[in-house]
């Protein structure tokens, strides 16, 4: 993260560094960082949405997710509707609070704590972190102490990190840094593994797309159902189709 280029309100922090910081439901700001905001979903936040709501993928990404095909991004971004009430409000966002509240998405998990991840050229990852302190935000004046760490495992946000950590290889390849750019034919294959899992696992099953190598016992678990190993199937797939690389 190029911390020169933060914007206000933002603040370098380390990985032990402690802040105070507390959101309930008796905060009298409490639901208001859930309106007015850009809120873009990784494939993991897609992934546990459409299985709280016990909906297929495809209906997911019909109902609630906007996805934008920015030509000046090398790939496209998913955005979670807001509803049109003056305050574009989070489309999950109630009285009582998030009614997705166990399978929240990964920034509402991580606010106010960025989490910025480069993964090194031997396969770490090197990690930075920022507060965020914006004025309207009354969670400050909570006793509660945290670090970036220990926020990150209060908030279940740790198997998100992971599995958005897996998508680096993809994001992160530096076939990028060399000029690759997606075609047309890429981004749409993009979105069917990454976030239409359901449709993905039908066409896998169905041999219309295929890995250039037998499925081992994790990847027969993903075509038997298992979503989580799907998507790391997704990523295998999407970097033998973009890189010709298969691990
Ligand atoms: S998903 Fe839940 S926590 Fe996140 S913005 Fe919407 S209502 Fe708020
Ligand atoms: S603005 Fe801060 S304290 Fe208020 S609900 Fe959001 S995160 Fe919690």
């Amino acid at each position: 993260m190029d911390t020169e280029k933060l914007p206000p309100f933002f603040k370098p922090m380390e990985a032990e560094e402690k802040f105070s910081f507390n959101c309930h439901p008796d905060v009298p700001c409490f639901t208001e960082c859930c309106r007015e905001l850009d809120l873009a979903l990784t494939p993991y936040d897609a992934l546990r949405l459409k299985n709280n709501l016990d909906m297929h993928s495809g209906g997911f990404l019909e109902k609630y997710v906007i996805i934008e095909w920015d030509p000046s991004q090398l790939f496209p971004v998913c955005y979670l509707t807001m509803v049109d009430d003056g305050k574009a409000s989070c489309v999950f966002v109630s009285g009582k609070g998030c009614s997705v509240y166990p399978d929240r998405p990964s920034s509402c998990r991580a606010y106010p704590v960025g989490r910025g991840v480069i993964k090194r050229e031997d396969g770490s990852h090197e990690e930075s972190y920022v507060l965020l302190k914006e004025p309207h935000c009354q969670g400050f004046a909570e006793q509660q102490q945290y670090t970036p760490a220990s926020y990150s495992t209060d908030q279940g946000l740790d198997i998100y990190n992971r599995f958005n950590d897996a998508l680096l290889g993809l994001v992160q390849h530096p076939r990028i840094k060399n000029g690759f750019r997606p075609t047309r034919e890429q981004l749409d294959q993009y979105i069917l593994a990454l976030y239409n899992l359901d449709s993905f696992r039908q066409e896998m099953a169905d041999g219309r797309i295929s890995l250039r190598r037998p499925f081992n016992a994790l990847e027969l678990q993903a075509l038997a159902g298992d979503d989580e190993q799907l998507l790391l199937l997704g990523i295998r797939w999407l970097k033998q189709e973009f890189f010709d690389e298969l691990d």
